[in-house]
Formats: C-alpha cells, structure tokens, sequence
C-alpha cells in the first residue's frame, strides 16, 4: 500500500466550495460515500430541495468522503476537513505510480471547484512532520550532536591507539592532556613520525585540541596556556620572571599540547559498533535521518521514520532495568513535543523477559536486526496511514488498509 497526503489552506472552506467539488468529482465519474448516503436517504424518504448534497453539507458539523477514482478500483481518495481552514486530501492505492495518478487527477478537479491556482493553497506539508523537524526540535531536545559516525581515519591504527593512550594521561582542566615532547612514548611501537602524523588527525577531528604552554625548566609547573602562539609570545616578551625559580619566561621550556575534547568519549565509547550497526540497518530500512551520538547520555540516538522517532540505546552487554527507565524518560521527552515515539533496545546479550514488558521494543539476537526493524517500520506506516483518516472513520474501526479491495 501506498499513502499520499496533501492539506490545501484556504481561510474558509464553505459547504458551497466543497459541494460543487463533490458534484463535479461526482459528474467525472467518481464514486463518493456521501452521495452513495444521500442516494439511501432518498430510498427512505421523500426527496427534498435542501437535502441535496451541497446544502446538506452546510449542516454538517464536518466534511469528510470517502471516493473511488474512475477506472482505478485500487485506489481511494479520502476528502476531510482537518480544521475550518485545513481541507486535507488522502490519496491510498498499490503503489507510488497510481496514487500519484489519481492525486493529479483529483487535484484539477479541485482547481476547478475553488476556481482559482491549486498551488497557493497548499501548506508546506514536508516541514509539519518531516525530518527537517527532527533535526530541528528532537535533536536539540534529546542533546544529541549531529556528528554521529566514527570520524574518517579513525579505524585504522594508529589515531585510535593515539586516542586511547591519550586518555590515561593526567587531566589538565578535567582532560586527559599530554605534552608534545610525550608523543613517541604514547605509541611506544610506532615511528615517532607516525605519532605526529596520528595526533595531528586527531586535532583536525577535533577530537583533540591543542594548547601552547610555558614550563618551569626547574619545578616543570606550567607557567602559562594558551590556545594561540601569539598570546604566548607576547607573554614570553614581557618582563615577567617565573615564580619560581626567577628566571625570564624567554628561558623557560616552550612546549605543546594535546588535550582530549569530549568529542573523544563518543569515540571511544563501549556502545559504538553497535550503534553503528543499527545506523547502517536503520539506513537500509528506509530511516529518513539517524542520528547516533553513543557513550554520552541515556540514549545512544534517535531516527527519524514517516513521522515518527524512533529512540534507541544500542547496549553492549546486558541491559539494566534503570537504562530502560532512562530510556522512556527520554521517550517522553519526545512525546511531549507532540510526536509518536517508538523506544528501541538493542543489545548483544539476552535481555531480561520483565524489560519487553516495560514498552521497549527490545532486540537481543543482532542477526534479526534486520527484521526487527522491518516489523516495527511497518507498524509505523500502518499508524501514520491511520492517523491522516478522519474522524468520523474511527468509529467503524476503519483503517486504510480497508478501504482498498483486496488485490
Ligand atoms: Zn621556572
């Protein structure tokens, strides 16, 4: 099944424009549900001149029709009002080609009953569900940074090595900091070149940032850091002595060096080659934008699909009942932006029976990713093709899935 929507703005739909919309679809050849109502009423009693069906539409409290398209027996087109301003159109049928088919079609019919160009009517229905506000309002809420993936280069040896002998090094302003003379004892294994070369892709990362510092020659205290050479030149040329042994700052040890930024822990953390799995399945799905960003808070990312996110954690090991909690949390923060939000748990261990209960969707064996999140993408179509339904369908428990013939 195929689902196409449309909303078309117009400061107000009167029941004369949408009457002559119906006479007219009507006369081309269309089946509607509401003159199928009216043509029932008539077998029932006596016809009357302000039941025809523009006026009866003026009585009504809302506007919706169900219609067959000439010739296309697959496809329906669901007419509704959204709000008094808002008439929204729902084109389901097989498949992309006949849907989009009968919505030109349908949509002359309508320039024709408003009398005027169809395409200042329309809303910018893209941005009112689409990936451009995931990234605009659920990223931000859910602290996630964009960057996701592991930065180019990093796989390969040596800048990963770097990066994880960096990160015992002692902190320097709560970072793990090591000095430019250090280099070749961190990759003790490795030509002192190649370490350069390995730190310096990692400060064009910017998974490390480097400083410029003046050293006691005596004490070994660091005198001063700064970001720029030209800060510590000026410093070096002033008369400033040292405090500690008295001798000029010129004197004194010139050296660089490389701090761990955080960009590093999202890097290094435990949660990333699952994530990366997942981002690649999610892609394959049909995900319209993934965002992973492990090792930094309670989720590891989140997924942008037909209007819904998806939240995950992507856990190596078991997972505890605590981080599904905090993934739920996080869920709701979605939620209260008015989405709908599916919770995923991804792990490479067996996760406890009592976590599926929680409302996470939990896969446990990563060789059924794949269809995992088959099942839970089309869960989502099924829903959001349910959600553009009007109202007055819900009632009869109708989906669109059973407006169409079975094939
Ligand atoms: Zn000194």
């Amino acid at each position: 099944m195929y689902v196409e929507s449309v909303d078309f703005k117009r400061q107000s739909w009167e029941s004369k424009i949408l009457g002559d919309l119906l006479t007219r679809l009507i006369a081309n050849g269309y089946q509607g549900l509401l003159a199928e109502v009216h043509q029932a009423a008539g077998r029932f009693s006596r016809p009357r001149a302000d039941r025809s069906l523009p006026a009866s539409l003026g009585q009504a409290d809302g506007f919706a029709d169900v219609l067959i398209p000439p010739a296309q027996p697959h496809t329906r087109v669901i007419f509704f009002l959204a709000q008094p301003d808002l008439l929204r159109m729902v084109v389901a049928g097989r498949n992309q080609t006949e849907v989009r088919r009968v919505a030109t079609a349908t949509k002359m019919h309508l320039e024709a009953a408003v009398g005027g160009h169809i395409s200042e009517l329309l809303t910018d229905v893209a941005d009112r569900d689409g990936p451009d506000r995931f990234r605009r309002e659920v990223v931000p809420a859910l602290h996630l940074t964009a960057a996701g993936g592991l930065v180019v280069g990093l796989r390969d040896g040596a800048p990963m090595q770097m990066m994880l002998a960096l990160r015992r090094q002692p902190a320097f302003r709560g970072r793990p900091t090591a000095l430019g003379s250090q280099l070749s004892t961190l990759l003790p294994d490795k030509p002192s070149e190649q370490a350069r070369e390995a730190m310096e892709r990692l400060v064009s990362s910017k998974i490390v940032e480097r400083w410029h510092v003046v050293i006691c020659r005596q004490g070994g205290q660091w005198l001063a850091v700064a970001p720029g050479l030209d800060e510590i030149k000026s410093f070096i040329g002033s008369s400033v002595a040292c405090p500690h042994c008295g001798t000029r700052m010129g004197e004194e040890i010139q050296e660089v060096a490389y701090r761990l930024t955080e960009a590093a822990d999202a890097q290094l953390a435990d949660n990333r080659p699952l994530c990366e799995l997942l981002d690649a399945a999610l892609r394959r799905a049909g995900a319209e934008a993934v965002v992973i960003d492990p090792g930094r808070g309670a989720i590891d990312g989140a997924a942008f699909y037909r209007g819904t996110v998806l939240v995950f954690r992507a856990r190596q090991g078991a997972p505890s009942a605590e981080e599904t909690a905090q993934l739920l949390e996080q869920a709701r923060v979605v939620e209260q932006q008015g989405w709908r939000v599916v919770s995923l748990l991804v792990c490479d261990q067996p996760a406890p029976a009592d976590l599926r209960q929680s409302g996470v969707f939990v896969v446990d064996n990563i060789s059924r990713l794949d269809a995992a999140l088959e099942e839970i993408l089309s869960k989502i179509r099924e829903q959001q093709a349910s959600a553009l339904l009007p109202p007055v369908l819900r009632p009869l428990a109708i989906s669109v899935a059973d407006l169409l013939p079975p094939e």
